[in-house]
C-alpha cells in the first residue's frame, strides 16, 4: 500500500479512537482532543504491532513496559489542566506517546525514563516529528528533577505506593501531579494540587499500571511481574 494511503488510513483510525474511546467517555476538552488527533500513537508502538496503535487498549513495548490506553493518556492529560505556557515533568517516559500529546499543550515537557533503552527509542520518533520542545533524560524519576523544578504540572506514568515527597515539593505553587497510587496490581489515580505549603488531593478512578521503581517508589526485584497500563 501506498505510505500516503496508509497515513489517511492511521488518520481515519485516530478520529475514530477519539470519537469512540475518548469523547465518548466525556473527555471534552478542545485542545486535549486536538492533540490526540494530532500524534500519531502507532509510530510509537512496536513495528509489529501498528495496526492495532489505535485500538482501546494499553500495549507492549518491550523491556516488560507498556504504552498506556489511549482513554487513560487523554484522562490524565485533562487531569493537569494545562494552559499552554508550563514546564511540565512526566516521571515513566516509556514510548514517548505521552510526552508527544503533553508536547502539543505546553510550553516544554521534561520526561524522565529509567530504562535507557527506551529513552533512546523515545528520542528518535519525537526528533523524526520534529517535536522540539521535549527534554528527556535517563535516571530515576522518584527524585524528580531539582535542578529544572519547580514545575507547573506533573505527571506519573507508572504506579507508586505512595506519592512521592520529592515529586510533591518540586510542584510550583497552584501546580497540578497526577499520579497511580495504591497496591502492585491495582491503583488509584489520585490528582494533587499544591495551594501555598498545603496540598489538595483528589481521588479519580481505579486503574492498573506498570510499577514506579526506584528509591521513592517500590523496589527493583517488582519488575518482572509488571503488566497492563
Ligand atoms: N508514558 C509512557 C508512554 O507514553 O509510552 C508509558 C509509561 S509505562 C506505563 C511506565 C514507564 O515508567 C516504563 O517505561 C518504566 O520503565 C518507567 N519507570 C518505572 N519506574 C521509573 C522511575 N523510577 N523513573 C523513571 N521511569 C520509570
Amino acid at each position: 500500500m501506498r505510505a500516503d494511503r496508509q497515513d489517511d488510513i492511521y488518520r481515519e483510525q485516530r478520529e475514530r479512537m477519539v470519537r469512540e474511546q475518548i469523547e465518548r467517555r466525556g473527555i471534552r476538552t478542545p485542545g486535549v482532543l486536538e492533540a490526540l488527533r494530532a500524534v500519531p500513537r502507532h509510530l510509537f508502538v512496536l513495528p509489529d504491532q501498528q495496526t492495532y496503535a489505535y485500538s482501546d487498549g494499553a500495549m507492549r513495548i518491550g523491556h516488560g513496559q507498556t504504552i498506556s490506553q489511549p482513554y487513560i493518556v487523554a484522562l490524565m492529560t485533562d487531569l493537569l489542566k494545562l494552559q499552554g505556557g508550563e514546564r511540565v515533568l512526566e516521571v515513566g517516559t516509556g514510548s514517548g506517546y505521552q510526552a508527544a500529546v503533553l508536547a502539543h499543550l505546553a510550553e516544554e515537557v521534561h520526561t524522565i525514563e529509567r530504562l535507557a533503552a527506551l529513552s533512546d527509542h523515545a528520542a528518535l520518533v519525537l526528533e523524526e516529528l520534529g517535536i522540539e520542545n521535549v527534554h528527556l533524560y535517563v535516571g530515576d524519576g522518584t527524585l524528580g528533577l531539582p535542578d529544572q523544578a519547580p514545575f507547573q504540572a506533573i505527571m506519573v506514568t507508572a504506579a507508586a505506593p505512595d506519592v512521592p515527597k520529592t515529586l510533591l515539593d518540586q510542584l510550583d505553587d497552584s501546580g497540578r501531579l497526577v499520579i497511580p497510587v495504591g497496591r502492585r496490581f491495582s491503583q488509584v489515580l489520585e490528582v494533587w494540587q499544591r495551594v501555598g505549603v498545603r496540598y489538595e488531593q483528589e481521588a479519580v478512578t481505579a486503574v492498573a499500571f506498570v510499577p514506579l521503581i526506584g528509591e521513592e517508589g517500590w523496589p527493583e526485584e517488582t519488575r518482572d511481574r509488571s503488566f497492563l497500563w
